[in-house]
């Protein structure tokens, strides 16, 4: 089964971590910065757990230091994804990387990401502002303060990545509640680490309506049922969850059983590069492993869809094309 050609929609995706090691080793040279320890001899990214991950991942990003490297930066990620036939994308932008947090700096940025999604008429691309867990509630008002002033068609959502093992989601209800009174969509990571509890966390104290993962949840039956009950949405990276241990392989993956058991989701790839996948590898994975079918898939990159976060015709424009595709 060519599932290549199957249109596809992808929301959790973190720009930076979507960089092909190509391109940053460039920007590296080009720039004479020396990143070492950053790649493996074959030319991919080098790291042996979670916390190594999110360090040589910081380290990459020290080279992308312009909105003229995130106008390029984009342009490579929507590229890799077009050829994968993402339709529609929601990638994860960190004001925190982009000018420091500063809120001036953050909008040459956020202009220069636009323009470049803007040049890709394939694929209808929108930011979520995400703030760094692990750099702390009061940074992480910074990036909430860059996401409302600078949102609008382009800038669409809110949320928080980075290390989980750092402090609660209510930490972060502040720059959650900004966010949500300014309009804009709302996820937070959580359950990939943290298990099933900091799920919990997630839906009473920040509200969201997407969590990114989630996996975990399948430990807690009961908030199973909550999450099918309440139509949250479940951005799952299968692919990443096993690259990085939170599963020892596909067949323990839960994306199949949390489906099962009524939950949405959608299928993303996160930081695809450094995972060594992409996001028709994880449709053949899932196939191979879950028998998942082209309406499957179908299925699934609605549901997907009826939880982006973006404006109604956009909505109906990519439903359409799942639709025709499907026929
Ligand atoms: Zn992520």
């Amino acid at each position: 089964m060519n599932l290549k050609s199957v249109p596809k929609v992808e929301l959790h995706l973190h720009l930076e971590g979507a960089a092909p090691p190509s391109f940053i080793r460039g920007l590296a040279q080009e720039k004479s910065i020396s990143l070492d320890g950053v790649f493996t001899e074959d030319g991919g990214y080098r790291f042996e757990d979670f916390t190594q991950f999110l360090r040589v991942y910081e380290a990459a990003c020290t080279v992308l230091k312009s909105p003229e490297d995130f106008y390029r930066l984009t342009k490579a990620v929507l590229e890799n994804s077009r050829e994968q036939g993402v339709v529609y994308t929601e990638a994860f932008l960190s004001p925190d990387f982009c000018g420091g947090g500063d809120l001036a700096a953050w909008r040459d940025y956020a202009d220069a990401i636009e323009d470049a999604a803007g040049s890709e008429p394939e694929i209808e691309m929108r930011g979520v502002i995400t703030c760094i867990r692990h750099f702390g509630p009061e940074q992480a008002k910074t990036a909430a303060v860059c996401a409302v002033e600078t949102m609008g068609d382009f800038i669409t959502g809110f949320g928080m990545g980075g290390d989980e093992s750092v402090g609660h989601q209510g930490d972060y209800a502040y720059s959650f509640d900004m966010a949500r009174e300014a309009g804009l969509g709302l996820t937070t990571h959580a359950g990939e680490w943290g298990g099933a509890e900091s799920v919990r966390e997630a839906l009473d104290d920040l509200s969201v309506s997407r969590i990114g993962h989630g996996v975990q949840s399948i430990d807690d039956p009961a908030l199973v049922e909550r999450l099918a009950e309440d139509e949250i949405h479940l951005e799952v990276c299968p692919g990443s969850n096993v690259a990085l241990g939170v599963y020892p392989s596909w067949d323990a993956h839960p994306i199949e059983r949390l489906r099962k058991a009524g939950v949405l989701l959608s299928v993303s790839t996160d930081d695809p590069p450094f995972f060594h996948t992409d996001l028709s590898s994880e449709y053949d994975r899932l196939n191979a492993v879950f028998d998942w079918d082209i309406d499957r898939f179908f299925q699934v990159n609605k549901m997907a869809m009826d939880a982006a976060f973006c404006d109604k015709k956009t909505r109906d424009k990519i439903i359409k094309i799942l639709e025709t595709a499907n026929d």
